[in-house]
């Protein structure tokens, strides 16, 4: 077991969430920096807000260390939060939620727009940057702004003054855009503004009523089915609309968010060997679940499959060891089958997903207590991405390096120059304003309600052991997190 003695120095133990962090040293640690493309071990000093000196150890000094252990990686980026403020404080508000982050080993933020109201015009903008500043957290909040009037889909918001006030992307997220026309449009003018578009893609006809994923799982439970071909049929449109406007708008870009199913990746993988300018994100909930969790299953998405990729049936295995029904699990687009999960996992490996985003979407305990069809779709993700992560890793799934590439530098190079430029875009590199993560890979965490700062405890991991314990996050110079026996 890694030792848990990542913060020394004479302030550790003083510094307070959001100061500037005075002193700090890690040494004998394990370091991941994305953009040098090097880990091993190594140390760090941080003074006064500044990473002074990034040490990589040889030899005899780095004998024993391992990425088992203390690890250092930039702080991570999430393309795709829901902070529920302004107009659902009961779920979430943006203090819990950067609290939340900050947890999670998250430094930088991009909140999605569907607030209420939604964030269609900078008044939103800039009611939630008070809120954020409020709050006295460090984590970088960026915002998205609508793509049309009250996210309703009937005519675009006023696209250019939202990147004037600094939108990072646009999207109707919580729905897809409602017409090919208007996402036509929203991705010529995004393009011209070198905006990326980001879509839920989701043909809302084939999901009407739609309850769980359509297979064998849902059709046993009695569920309606939420057929793949509802996202699958909606990324090959978005991709041709994206296609023909780029000729006309040629840094037009399209990010594809939460991708859930084989043959939508497969999509996305075909438009970028064409040279499209397409990118995607996937989130750790649909490559390590699967939709047996709704019938009561709770091994990992790689455990329900069998020799030959083929998806196990939990009732003649007996992997039933739950509640069926729970609405924890209950999410959009929904846990897929097993061989959905698979092809995600691959995705995230061979670079066809660019990043990992949490979606993280709290809810309150009103929403979930529902039957499972009628409950609020979302699951809370941002504390527990990292452990989901490195379970995968654990399983020898994902190489370390991939994992935090895909929450530093890949969700960086989709947000081109609006990412903020901490550390996940710089590495870690000396002389520059700490912006990093701190984690003991070989120390687990149970998910409880009280562990999480976020106000959403809707997760069905619940009660279980993860990987990956945070000792310290911190945001621009400033301790954002410190674990309290760190
Ligand atoms: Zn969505």
């Amino acid at each position: 077991m890694a030792e848990k003695r990542a913060a020394r120095g004479p302030e550790a133990a003083q510094m307070r969430i959001g100061e500037p962090v005075g002193l700090l040293e890690i040494s004998r640690a394990w370091l991941v920096d994305p953009v040098a493309g090097r880990e091993g071990a190594g140390e760090i000093v941080v003074r006064d807000g500044v990473l002074e000196a990034v040490t990589w150890l040889a030899g005899a000094a780095a004998k024993g260390i391992g990425p088992d252990g203390v690890v250092v990686a930039p702080g991570f980026i999430d393309l795709h939060v829901h902070l529920r403020e302004p107009g659902n404080e009961d779920a979430e508000t943006v203090a819990s939620g950067l609290a939340a982050a900050a947890h999670g080993g998250f430094t930088t933020v991009c909140a999605m727009a569907n607030t209420t109201p939604p964030a269609d015009e900078p008044g939103v903008f800039a009611r939630i940057r008070d809120a954020a500043a409020a709050s006295g957290s460090p984590v970088e909040l960026l915002l998205h702004g609508a793509v049309t009037v009250g996210r309703a889909g009937e005519r675009l918001a006023a696209l250019g003054e939202l990147a004037d006030a600094g939108a990072v992307g646009f999207s109707d997220d919580g729905s897809p855009v409602k017409s090919p026309v208007i996402l036509r449009n929203a991705l010529l003018y995004a393009g011209m503004l070198g905006i990326p578009l980001f879509e839920h893609a989701e043909d809302p006809v084939l999901t009407a009523g739609a309850e769980a994923n359509e297979g064998y799982v849902g059709t046993v439970l009695g569920l309606k089915g939420w057929p793949a071909a509802a996202e699958v049929t909606a990324v090959e449109r978005a991709i041709a609309v994206l296609g023909a406007v780029l000729p006309d708008a040629p840094v037009a870009a399209l990010h594809l968010t939460h991708v859930s199913t084989a043959g939508a990746l497969d999509a996305v993988r075909r438009a970028k060997v064409a040279g499209l300018p397409v990118t995607c994100d996937v989130t750790p909930h649909h490559l390590a679940l699967t939709d047996e969790w709704v019938a009561g299953a709770r091994r990992w998405a790689w455990e329900a499959l069998d020799g030959d990729g083929v998806a196990r049936d939990p009732w003649a295995d007996g992997a039933l060891v739950a509640h069926p029904y729970a609405t924890t699990c209950r999410v959009n687009p929904p846990l897929r089958a097993a061989e959905d999960a698979a092809a995600v996992l691959e995705a995230l490996v061979d670079g066809t997903a660019d990043a990992v985003a949490t979606d993280h979407a709290p809810h309150t305990q009103v929403d979930k207590e529902a039957e499972f069809g009628l409950a609020a779709n979302g699951i809370s993700g941002l504390e527990t991405a990292l452990g989901v992560l490195l379970a995968t890793v654990g399983a020898g799934r994902l190489p370390l390096a991939r994992a935090v590439e895909a929450l530093t530098t890949g969700p960086a190079r989709v947000l081109g120059g609006r990412a903020g430029g901490r550390g996940a875009a710089r590495g870690l590199v000396e002389g520059a304003p700490a912006d990093l993560v701190v984690f003991d890979a070989g120390a687990g965490w149970t998910v409880t309600a009280a562990a999480l700062a976020s106000r959403g405890t809707n997760t069905p991991l619940l009660g279980r052991e993860l990987p990956g314990r945070v000792l310290l996050t911190v945001a621009g110079g400033r301790l954002a997190y410190r674990d309290a026996d760190a």
